[in-house]
């Protein structure tokens, strides 16, 4: 199926990987992606305990309306209509131990609605704040790979919208949270990541939801994920499972294959790593390809938290349940030394009928922590002390469940406990980081450079490269990387170029 007489070696098989072989396979390009790990995804991942599917990664998936805002990239990459998408009604509901709750409807008129009830003396803000949800539906993200005048067009179009934008980046969400008096309308704000990121990452997501352009996939991040890789198979191209690449190997400055765990060594004209960013600079690389410029962004600019996450398969039908749920807390959580939760928050999976048997749920709660050090040496040092910590985690979260949902400690039939040590044996990912860099009030969204200075025939994709991560920073990063090594061969970088090309006859 090699069209082009041209070979190129991917590294990592999570969704920057997968979606750099279906463009390239879609150039002519023949194409072999490595994955370490005995499947494909990478931190777009769910495992399966007895009959429950526990997922990780997917909340919402932006691109998921048909027509709306980023679906036709996806469509590049598979056939995202295939997947069945559920709108929420209600995205998350925050509580108290008092019984106290605020609901976060996705439509801005409901939600809108449900604040002034909850707390009217903050209507001013609340007025702006679902203002700004509504203004925000107009934006167009804009595509790295676009021509320079499709650039300037959107900017146009952005251009009413410029000064809400600025003013929300320069905020982070704990900063936006001030502007209310009420302590579960703050808490949505200001609680853990979100409170540290730039407050338009919120705002513009709640603007997606709004128009049911970001919803969840039923079967989760994997069903995205299978489909991308039936996209592969038919275009030709494979993914080869537990291969690990200890080295990239270079020759006069150029990337000329890869060395794999094993001893086995692979030749392609072009490597483009999907790996983490930090292992494929100084591990993979030896850290000879890197400018001050580089190392002072992995020395300096902070990251998206580490996680545990305790998983529960619950012998109960839950469908009464908010599909989230922040419990805010009285006395905090000890995660590990260094890392107090002052809130929970529940993910109550009855909405997808694929991770439970029927009457049963699963459910998810995610702990994030930036203390991945004290997992991964506990792990390696002191095997039961390990597992007494992940117990003891799993009973404090399940003592927070019982609180709000009486009789569920004695339905729950499976405890998963998932540790930054997990994470990092997983996906290799820096710091065990969910997602990348962390986009902090001023700083910006735009892409880090996909090429190493000094490097030839090198490329990055991923959520390394493109600050808030997020599963489209898959796409968005790899069409650039597949049209520049198209440029640079003089390929037209033709989405259907396979279609066209004719087969050859067939001799008699
Ligand atoms: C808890 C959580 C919730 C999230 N929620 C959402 C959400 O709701 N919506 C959304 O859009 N995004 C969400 N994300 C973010 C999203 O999952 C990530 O940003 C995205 O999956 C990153 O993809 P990637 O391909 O860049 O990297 P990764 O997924 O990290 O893939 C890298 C791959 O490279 C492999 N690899 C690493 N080193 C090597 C090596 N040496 N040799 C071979 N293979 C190697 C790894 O095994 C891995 O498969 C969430 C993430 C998490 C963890």
């Amino acid at each position: 199926m090699n069209q082009n007489g041209r070979k190129i070696v991917i590294i990592g098989g999570g969704i920057a990987g997968l979606c750099t072989a279906v463009y390239a396979l879609r150039c002519g390009y023949q194409v072999e992606v490595l994955e370490m790990h005995d499947m494909a995804g990478g931190l777009a991942m769910s495992w399966r305990r007895g009959p429950y599917t526990f997922e990780t990664c997917l909340h919402w998936l932006v691109g998921s309306k048909p027509g709306g805002e980023f679906h036709s990239q996806w469509q590049e990459v598979f056939d995202i209509d295939k997947l069945t998408f559920v709108n929420s009604d209600e995205f998350v509901r925050i509580e108290n131990a008092e019984g106290e709750r605020l609901s976060i409807f996705t439509n801005v008129d409901r939600l809108e609605a449900e604040l002034l009830r909850r707390a009217p003396q903050d209507a001013a803000a609340i007025r702006n704040f679902t203002h700004s949800v509504r203004a925000l539906a107009r934006f167009r993200i804009i595509d790295p790979s676009g021509a320079l005048v499709d650039h300037w067009l959107n900017m146009l179009r952005d251009l009413p919208i410029f000064p809400l934008l600025t003013k929300l980046s320069k905020i982070s969400g704990a900063e936006y949270a001030d502007r209310f008096s009420d302590p579960l309308l703050k808490g949505f704000f200001a609680n853990g990541d979100i409170g540290k990121m730039s407050a338009i990452a919120m705002v513009l997501s709640l603007a997606w939801m709004n128009e049911g352009n970001a919803g969840y996939c039923i079967g989760g991040s994997q069903a995205i994920i299978r489909l991308i890789e039936e996209t592969i198979a038919s275009l030709g191209g494979k993914i080869r499972f537990n291969a690990k690449v200890e080295r990239i190997l270079v020759e006069r400055d150029t990337a000329v294959g890869v060395l794999l765990e094993g001893g086995e060594t692979l030749l392609a004209d072009w490597i483009v790593s999907a790996a983490d960013g930090h292992a494929t600079i100084f591990d993979l690389l030896d850290g000879r390809y890197v400018d001050e410029a580089t190392r002072r962004i992995y020395n300096e600019r902070p990251l998206f938290a580490s996680y545990l996450q305790v998983s529960l398969g619950v012998g109960l039908d839950l469908s009464d349940q908010p599909p989230m749920a922040t419990r805010l807390l009285h006395s905090p959580i000890m995660v590990d030394p260094g890392t107090e939760l002052g809130y929970v928050g529940f993910r109550i999976f009855h909405f997808d009928p694929t991770f439970a048997p029927a009457g049963k749920t699963a459910v998810t709660c995610l702990l994030p922590t930036r203390n991945f050090q004290y997992w991964t040496d506990l792990r390696s040092n002191n095997p039961s002390e390990y597992r007494a910590e992940k117990q003891r985690i799993a009973e404090a979260v399940i003592g927070v469940l019982e609180s709000r949902i009486p009789g569920v400690r004695a339905a729950i039939e499976t405890t998963d406990v998932s540790t930054p040590a997990s994470v990092i044996r997983y996906t290799g990912n820096w710091r065990g980081s969910m997602e990348g860099w962390l986009v902090e009030p001023g700083a910006s969204f735009k892409p880090l450079p996909n090429t190493l200075p000094g490097l030839g025939r090198f490329l990055m994709v991923g959520q390394w490269v493109m600050p808030g991560g997020g599963l489209p920073s898959g796409p968005m990063t790899a069409k650039p990387a597949v049209k520049t090594i198209c440029k640079y061969d003089h390929i037209s970088f033709d989405l259907h170029a396979r279609e066209r090309i004719k087969p050859e006859p067939v001799a008699v």
